[in-house]
């Protein structure tokens, strides 16, 4: 497939890369490529050929003979591949092999080393290359990533919202901490952004309406595991889907836009969205006033020695908003969030008064 292809490819909306976690046998790679290509959804194969596992013992990837499955994968179905590469030798082999497009994996993107010693593999190289969030929380590690890749010249690059590691219960494998995904988005904004709802749910309940909400975040594609036999799956069998339960699952997304359809709709956003802009500038206006207070305070705390935080007043304040946010209809938490960021900044300003620091 020539880089012309495969760049036409990558610019379809909604985008749908889709395949087996790990290529396992001959036979599953051939039988799960020729079912999703019979969907006539599913614009790339993917596969995990070198898997990285959290704890050995588990199934590790076929290795290299997977390649040579994916390649007659690709000549009986005509779907270009992608596969995730993890150091310089898996790079090699996977462009040795014509692999069309190349992902970093979540365990990789944290770690420079690893990215970099991808990245040399590909100085100069025309190759697509999307890489996937970080296993924590770290928009800069993501950020570095797409960075280091940026440098090895023309090639384009995406990026894969997959979910952060987290302690403790939540219904997601890895939760999907949408508001660190849109931060990098805000950051790298002409970049395409794609879900891998496969590894943030763990399972296949929670597919649909996870890809909803990224497709309602305007995101441009979907990197979705599915195998001939999920059940039977060699690795992540819980969150595999068959071809035909990828065509469910995506026949149910609304596929919305991001413009509005008419002019007159158009106009009617305008008046509202002026109206949020003034909104926007009062709150603004009103939390310097508010800063401002804070300063006040400042001052006579420190002439009296009392010290900036006293619990029971911040325990008074919250119990306060909160109730109020309930009678107007805003729940707890975008209370409790949204006050303690203001509440942090107003222990810094009194934090710079009372040990006058500069900024
Ligand atoms: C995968 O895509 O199979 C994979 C290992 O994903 P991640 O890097 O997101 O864990
Ligand atoms: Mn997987």
């Amino acid at each position: 497939m020539s880089a012309e292809t495969i760049k036409q490819i990558l610019e379809k909306r909604p985008l749908i890369i889709s395949g087996p976690c790990s290529a396992e046998t001959r036979e599953q790679v051939l039988d799960t490529a020729e079912a999703l290509k019979q969907t006539g959804r599913v614009d790339i194969l993917r596969a995990g050929i070198w898997k990285p596992r959290t704890r050995p013992g588990s199934f590790e990837g076929v290795g290299s003979v997977g390649l040579s499955w994916l390649q007659e994968a690709k000549a009986l179905t005509g779907l270009p591949l992608a596969v995730e590469v993890a150091n310089a030798r898996q790079t090699e082999e996977a462009l040795k092999a014509g692999i069309d497009v190349l992902w970093i994996g979540a365990r990789t993107t944290v770690n420079p080393f690893s990215v970099q010693e991808v990245a040399d593999v590909l100085y100069g190289v025309d190759v697509p290359v999307y890489i996937k969030n970080p296993v924590n929380a770290d928009v800069e590690l993501w950020l570095g990533a797409y960075e280091r890749m940026q440098k090895t010249g023309d090639k384009a690059i995406g990026l894969i919202h997959r979910g952060f590691s987290h302690y403790g219960n939540t219904v997601y494998r890895n939760a999907p901490m949408w508001h660190l995904a849109l931060e990098m988005k805000r950051r790298c904004s002409d970049v395409p952004f794609i879900i891998d709802p496969s590894h943030i749910c763990g399972n296949r309940h929670l597919l649909q309406e996870t890809i909803q909400k990224a497709m309602d975040l305007r995101y441009d594609g979907v990197m979705i595991e599915s195998h001939i036999n999920p059940d039977a799956a060699w690795s992540d069998a819980r969150q595999q889907v068959t071809p035909d339960n990828l065509v469910h699952i995506l026949d149910q997304i609304i596929w919305r836009q991001e413009e509005m359809p008419t002019e007159e709709l158009h106009t009617l956003m305008q008046k509202y969205r002026t109206q949020i802009n003034q909104l926007d500038n009062e709150i603004i206006e009103l939390l310097a006033s508010r800063m401002q207070l804070v300063q006040e305070i400042g001052k006579y705390k420190k002439e009296n020695d009392v010290t900036i935080l006293q619990v029971s007043r911040w325990k008074e304040i919250l119990d306060r908003l909160c109730a109020k946010g309930a009678a107007l209809g805003l729940s707890e938490e975008f209370i409790i969030q949204y006050f303690d960021a203001i509440h942090l900044e107003s222990i810094k300003q009194q934090d710079m008064v009372m040990n006058q620091k500069k900024d």
